[in-house]
């Protein structure tokens, strides 16, 4: 399980620097490698539009 960053991106580029482990990628919506991310919540918790969630 990995987080997820939805349609509600608004590409602010926020995220990017706040993952400590460098999933995030940058795009018309960023985008996390779900291979790399430990879930640790970080980047949804700044993001600024709630794009980010973990899938249900
Ligand atoms: S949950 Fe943590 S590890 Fe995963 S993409 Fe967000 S900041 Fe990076
Ligand atoms: S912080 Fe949210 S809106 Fe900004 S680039 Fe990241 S996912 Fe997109």
């Amino acid at each position: 399980m990995a987080y997820v960053i939805g349609n509600d991106c608004i590409a602010c580029g926020t995220c990017i620097d706040e993952c400590p482990v460098g999933a995030i990628s940058e795009g018309d919506i960023y985008s996390i490698n779900p291979d790399m991310c430990t879930e640790c919540g970080t980047c949804a918790s700044v993001c600024p539009n709630e794009a980010i969630s973990l899938p249900e």
